[in-house]
């Protein structure tokens, strides 16, 4: 476990006989499924319990190939097993890292520093253009399939240690990411599938049953918060841009069986019940900028506001701006 206080050089984690897959997030395939067991102290146990009793499946299943984006995270009804597709993970990864270093690098750092009045924290132009390469090839594999660079792009496989911090802490809010996207299918399955399969529904119920999952879901992670709250930022960042990751998709927010997403997030973070200067904020304000220069929707930061009230303008310009 040398790698663990390194200080300079490569650091490669992938070890054949653990990994598979073939695209650099295979490193962290294990953690997702271990962090997802751990989501609360009682979760395993939950786990054991609703598996024996509803006939869940145990298994986190990998839909492993080297092709773009096929579908996100869903359940299969007949054997009640979750299903994620590899390259999506990549995709949940690489937007990870490109908004949290996009926000470090360009609205956090210039933040500290101007109060400072000197570089306290480094501003550095390649991390910066590397971050929004990342981003690029995240929205391309919605589209279509291509390698990731693991020599040139940031990834969680191999990396130097001098920029550890910026692969190391988007693993982890990949991995809260995760959880709430595993949380809210467990619900579907516990809750939900029954009644589909049952009876036939009108669309309305898809809709509550979607709000429902991610309630339920943020409930059953909030219980995992330490006492002394040393993990609730990376859970509530993790959230955060898990439902961000589904903006980049289209340009719209509206869905037949789905919350418009816009509608989720505010849900959601209203639900973590951030502090007014959470940087929760900033990062969705920044997320959201970034889809709308995505599909030139004409939204803008106010940067006179505060970040709370800033996010609540985004909103209402997304609402009339956007079909949302
Ligand atoms: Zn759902």
């Amino acid at each position: 476990m040398n790698w663990i206080f390194q200080k300079e050089g490569e650091i490669n984690h992938y070890r054949e006989r653990f990994h598979f897959g073939n695209q650099p997030i295979r490193v962290l395939h294990n953690m997702i499924v271990f962090i997802f067991q751990n989501t609360n102290p009682d979760f395993e146990k939950e786990l054991s319990n609703t598996i024996a009793e509803k006939g869940i499946s145990k298994q986190i299943n990998i839909v492993y190939g080297d092709h773009r984006i096929t579908k996100t995270p869903f359940i299969k009804f007949d054997d009640r097993a979750i299903y994620l597709e590899e390259t999506f993970l990549s995709y949940l990864w690489c937007i990870c890292h490109s908004i949290y270093t996009i926000y470090l690098q360009k609205i956090d750092f210039p933040k500290h520093n101007s109060y400072y009045g000197k570089e306290v924290y480094k501003i550095d132009d390649e991390i910066l253009e590397k971050a929004n390469e990342l981003f690029r090839y995240a929205k391309f594999l919605i589209v279509d399939f291509e390698t990731w660079d693991k020599e040139k792009l940031p990834n969680p496989e191999k990396y130097l240690a001098e920029y550890r911090d910026y692969i190391e802490q988007p693993n982890c809010f990949y991995t809260e990411a995760n959880k709430f996207i595993l949380c809210h299918e467990y619900i579907h399955a516990v809750k939900h599938i029954d009644e589909i399969v049952n009876n036939k529904l009108e669309n309305s119920h898809y809709i509550e049953f979607e709000k429902e999952a991610d309630f339920e879901a943020i409930e059953l992670i909030k219980k995992g918060i330490f006492p002394n709250k040393i993990n609730e930022l990376p859970i509530q960042i993790g959230i955060t841009l898990g439902i961000l990751s589904m903006f980049f998709f289209k340009a719209t927010t509206t869905g037949i069986k789905h919350p418009n997403t816009e509608d989720r997030l505010v849900s959601a973070l209203n639900q973590l019940n951030l502090s007014a200067d959470s940087e929760c904020w900033g990062i969705a304000l920044l997320g959201l900028e970034l889809w709308g220069e995505q599909f030139n929707l004409n939204l803008t930061w106010n940067k006179q506001l505060n970040v709370k009230d800033a996010f609540e303008d985004m909103i209402k310009q997304i609402k009339e701006n956007t079909n949302g």
